[in-house]
């Protein structure tokens, strides 16, 4: 498409020139009914728009009027506009006085222009327009009827040129009122003063404002602006010619709208771009103004009635208006509430007492809950779901908050044992606390915890909530595990039932020993230790040391066939050290440990080692057994008793599997086994060491099942036996 083609289907061009800042309230409605009129698309499609204007209240004088005219000769030398709007009679009169030299031949539309200032151009050719009736008449009219007490009307304008003669202009419109009411020249004062001056008003008198786009000290003003001032200072109501200060707090006027002038600028250019002839269309009869009031002016002055044919603005809902439906049932619920308001002012002072009380109590909570080092969830009874967690729940099982929040425990997926769904939900069903429950988890990151739980049930919003509190107690049982698994190792590894027991006795202090350091460490951790469990500790330590050195004493004895020599021990004693070594193994199995220690038992002679050996082999197969019974059911109970004068005689009784009547001989065979991984050699170990004692071990099922392993001593075991063993 070639350049002539291009300008050919270009859109005509349209030169807006206004009087005042482009920005005007005012101008900007003539721009935009204009627009409206000529370009409804808004994209410029139809018609090209250029604006200027000469901010002619600031800036005046022949001199910036050339300068003006040189601008515009210049910007639109190479696109001539088709049309020129003036909008205000001093663009009008700028054009027309340089009609020959800038833009000749195009036509000119005026707009926004009263018809008392029309009377220059009436005879000159090539212009047309739309003027305004601005005069301020049917404004007082308007002000009269509604406010027929009105003695006085003040006019009040600013100090620009425009402004004042507005100002006499308005005056001249208002003289035959002279008769009804005072018209008075209000004084051109600064706006501040001015409005001090409005506010001071009699309540008789009414307020007539024209235009105020400068101070008489040269300070420039949006007459919009000045209007919502105005009004808000009077303290009588204020009228205005303007559509565009409808809404500042003016009571209202008689006004040609803006945006429908420029409309009607815009349908006249729309004629002459058509190819109609300015001459031939001449000035068009102006717009007819309407009363247009703000409702919200009319309350503030009780107005009760408006002229016909006024449009109200800003209509105020009434009550009934803006709630119609909800009025109803408003009023019946004001009525219960006035029933209910007595009964609440007494409830109310206990309600503050108490929420005082909670909010007190609520806040220590959260304080625990938050700064507790201790791992602390709040699981709800009904559905286990969590309903939130401390940051030291966050950090002990490496799952975030909002991850947990809405979950069970068992969906954070952290608990990995086979029927913790089951059990889960019998705790929760069974609504029973827990105390130092143990339960393995395993952290997002794969790294396995030992946690203790322990439970309390409160209620939250209403609903049962456990708080639990758990402690991650991980440390002390991997050095336990380690020990365990030592031992576990160590049965494993040895074939021979000696070499086994010595292994045995020297691991198993060594280990006990090992996690006691472990523990003492943690204590000493601790802000204020508690040093008598340390001491405690350290005196297990010295003893398992001593047991150690003792037990490899024994390897040299018996390398060196010696004697393996029996002192007096307390069996009680060694039944309840060996309880503590299996006490966690027990907790994490959910196996409950029991015991019933007979009162009057004779010191023994014996190998204390030895027999903690044997009853740990005895305890660890008896939780094995127990593996398929329901936790609730998984009790080990440890018994010891006097048989008669010569023995005393320890009993472990699970509630197993139980052993099949024809294996409860055979389960003493070395390498019988029916465990998965098991090398069938502890009870052949343990039977054996009995038997050093002078004693005997064997098996019996109980009757409401399990089995059941009886360990016979002799009170002095007959020293013989050690020699002819070795
Ligand atoms: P292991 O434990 O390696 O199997 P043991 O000699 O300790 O070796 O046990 C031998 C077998 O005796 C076990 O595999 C098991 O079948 C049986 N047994 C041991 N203790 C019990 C018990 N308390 N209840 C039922 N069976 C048992």
């Amino acid at each position: 498409m070639g350049a002539a083609a291009m300008r050919g289907a270009e859109p005509p061009r349209v030169l807006i020139l206004f009087s005042n800042d482009r920005l005007l309230p005012a101008n900007q409605r003539l721009d935009e009914g204009i627009r409206r009129a000529l370009d409804p698309e808004g994209n410029q499609s139809a018609v090209s728009f250029f604006a200027e204007f000469l901010d002619a209240t600031r800036i005046i004088g022949p001199e910036r009027e050339a300068m003006m005219e040189q601008y515009l000769k210049d910007r639109f030398r190479d696109l001539p506009p088709q049309v020129v709007i003036a909008l205000g009679p001093q663009a009008l009169g700028f054009l027309v006085a340089r009609h020959d030299r800038l833009f000749k031949g195009t036509p000119i539309v005026f707009g926004g222009t009263s018809q008392g200032s029309l009377a220059p151009f009436r005879d000159v050719p090539g212009i047309t327009g739309l003027p305004m009736d601005l005069t301020v008449i049917p404004s007082i009219e308007a002000l009269l009827a509604m406010r027929p007490q009105t003695r006085e009307i003040v006019i009040v304008h600013g100090a620009s040129p425009p402004d004042r003669a507005w100002g006499e202009g308005a005056l001249q419109q208002a003289a035959p009122f002279a008769s009804r009411v005072k018209i008075t020249a209000g004084p051109v004062l600064p706006l501040p003063e001015l409005k001090a001056h409005l506010a001071a008003l009699p309540r008789d008198a009414a307020v007539v404002y024209l235009s105020y786009f400068q101070g008489p000290t040269g300070e420039t003003y949006t007459p919009a602006r000045v209007a919502r001032e105005l009004a808000g200072a009077a303290s009588v109501p204020v009228v205005a010619p303007y559509d565009t200060y409808i809404g500042t707090g003016v009571l209202g006027g008689s006004v040609s709208p803006f945006e429908e002038e420029g409309f009607g600028v815009g349908l006249l250019v729309r004629r002459l771009l058509a190819g109609e002839k300015a001459e031939n269309i001449g000035f068009l009869p102006p717009n007819t103004p309407r009363v247009i009031v703000d409702e919200r002016a009319m309350q503030r002055w009780n107005i009760k009635s408006v002229p016909p044919g006024t449009e109200i603005r800003y209509h105020v809902p009434t009550l009934w208006e803006a709630h119609r439906t909800a009025v109803i049932g408003t009023s019946l619920v004001l009525a219960l509430q006035s029933l209910l308001i007595a009964g609440l002012v007494v409830a109310r002072a206990r309600r503050r007492r108490a929420e005082k009380e909670l909010r007190f109590s609520e806040a220590r909570f959260a304080g625990v809950f938050r700064g507790s080092p201790a791992a602390i969830s709040i699981v709800r009874q009904s559905d286990g779901r969590i309903l939130d967690v401390n940051p030291g729940w966050e950090k002990a099982t490496g799952v975030s908050r909002t991850a947990a929040i809405g979950r069970t425990p068992l969906e954070t997926g952290m608990v990995i044992d086979g029927d913790a769904d089951v059990r889960f939900r019998q705790f929760l069903d069974s609504g029973k606390l827990l105390h130092d429950y143990e339960q393995v988890i395993r952290t997002p990151d794969g790294r396995t915890r030992w946690l203790t739980l322990s439970t309390e049930l409160i209620t939250l919003h209403d609903e049962p909530c456990y708080v639990l509190v758990a402690k991650d107690v991980t440390e002390q049982r991997e050095a336990e595990e380690a020990r365990r698994q030592l031992a576990q190792t160590s049965r494993l590894a040895l074939l021979g039932e000696i070499t086994a027991s010595i292994a045995h006795e020297i691991n198993q202090p060594l280990g006990a020993s090992l996690s006691n350091t472990d523990a003492a460490a943690i204590l000493m951790r601790q802000a204020s230790p508690p040093l008598d469990e340390v001491r405690q500790i350290l005196a297990d330590i010295r003893r398992d040391n001593l047991r150690a050195s003792d037990a490899i004493h024994r390897v040299r004895a018996l390398i060196g066939r010696r004697e393996v020599r029996h002192v007096p021990v307390d069996l009680n004693t060694v039944l309840r050290d060996t309880l503590k070594l299996v006490a966690h193994d027990a907790r994490r199995r959910g196996v409950t440990l029991h015991h019933e220690l007979a009162g009057d038992l004779p010191v023994i002679h014996a190998d204390a080692a030895q027999l903690e050996q044997v009853l740990l082999n005895l305890l660890l197969n008896a939780m094995d057994a127990m593996k398929d019974t329901p936790v609730a059911a998984r009790l080990v109970t440890v018994r010891s008793s006097r048989k008669d004068d010569e023995s005393v005689e320890a009993v472990v009784e699970d509630r197993g599997h139980g052993i099949p009547p024809d294996k409860l001989g055979r389960i003493f065979d070395s390498f019988y086994t029916t465990k998965e991984g098991g090398m069938g050699l502890g009870l052949a170990l343990a039977r054996s060491m009995a038997e050093t004692h002078g004693g005997d071990l064997y098996a019996t099922n109980n009757p409401s099942g399990g089995a059941t392993f009886h360990l016979i001593l002799p009170v002095n075991p007959p020293v013989s036996d050690d020699h002819a063993k070795a």
